[in-house]
């Protein structure tokens, strides 16, 4: 009988996040592949494990796939692991997932630590509908492309970034959204230094101006609001509402969503401090 891939997620930084269920099945797994075997290791001495560990990384996953598959079909279970957060998400696994689907062997993916998940839940932008962007491509023109092809997205964004990209991936989030577009940068999340953000892109540019960018990022943007007809008043309250939760002062966003839908700052301001009075 074909063994079993498990899907085994990794804390993204908090040794506390590890479940149960991970520590089980990493301690039953027949053996385990891991993105940095180095890395792994010093879970696996966390868990008082020792475990037979075999490379799994984008540079040999053409090669090692076949053979991990190979072994599942002898009736072997692996442990896939990455060196944080869940595999197959902006890391190593989606092509092995693939191969295990098309020769018939389950994959069990167990739920646990993921960056996107834990952004876009902290972020306090609206999480109904959102879209993973992961890391942006480094070549201009394919960056240029994509986040044109993100001009008009009403739904929530996300996007990885590693630190020294940060301030040149502010500004393309500016240019191709607008400075005023809200969102959360998510810093060092589960870790000792955490930190959420929740401002508008402009002031995050400002933000990291003034400072240098240090850890690991997930940044959060708000989708394109919806376009609505001048004068509709109960959808500029309703932008009015989005723009505080991300942080805005209740004058700065009354001004912001009266110009975008055409209606009367003062007019806006009062009826949200109505609404909020009589706890609407
Ligand atoms: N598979 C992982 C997951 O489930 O989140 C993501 C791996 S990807 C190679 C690494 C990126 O995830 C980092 O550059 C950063 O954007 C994000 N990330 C990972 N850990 C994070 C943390 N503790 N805080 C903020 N971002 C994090």
């Amino acid at each position: 009988m074909a063994g079993k891939l498990y899907l085994v997620p990794t804390p993204i930084g908090n040794l506390g996040d590890i479940s149960r269920r991970t520590a089980q099945t990493l301690a039953e797994a027949d053996f385990i592949a891991a993105e940095d075997t180095r890395v792994t290791v010093k879970l696996l001495n966390h868990l008082e494990l020792k475990k037979p560990m075999v490379a799994y990384h984008r540079h040999n996953c053409d090669a090692a796939g076949p053979s991990i598959l190979r072994r599942l079909e002898e009736g072997e279970t692996c442990a896939l692991v990455t060196d944080a957060g869940t595999p197959a998400i902006s890391d190593p696994g989606e092509e092995l997932v693939a191969l295990c689907g098309a020769a018939g062997v389950t994959v069990e993916a167990i739920p646990g630590p993921c960056a996107l998940t834990v952004a876009l839940s902290a972020s306090g932008l609206p999480t109904g509908r959102f879209t993973f962007e992961g890391f942006l491509p480094l070549n201009k023109k394919n960056r240029r492309t994509q986040l044109e092809s993100l001009a008009d997205e009403g739904r929530t964004m996300i996007f990885y970034e590693a630190p020294h990209k940060l301030r040149a991936t502010l500004d393309d989030l500016a240019d191709a959204f607008g400075p005023d577009r809200p969102m959360a940068v998510c810093r060092e999340l589960t870790k000792l230094h955490e930190e959420v953000l929740r401002l508008t892109i402009r002031e995050a540019q400002m933000h990291y101006a003034a400072q240098e960018p240090r850890g690991e990022f997930v940044l959060v943007v708000a989708g394109r609001p919806a376009q609505a007809e001048p004068g509709d008043e109960d959808a500029a309250l309703a932008r009015v509402e989005e723009l505080r939760r991300a942080g805005m002062s209740l004058k700065a966003a009354s001004a912001q969503a009266a110009e975008e839908f055409g209606v009367k700052k003062r007019a806006l301001y009062n009826r949200t401090l109505q609404d909020s009075d009589t706890g609407r």
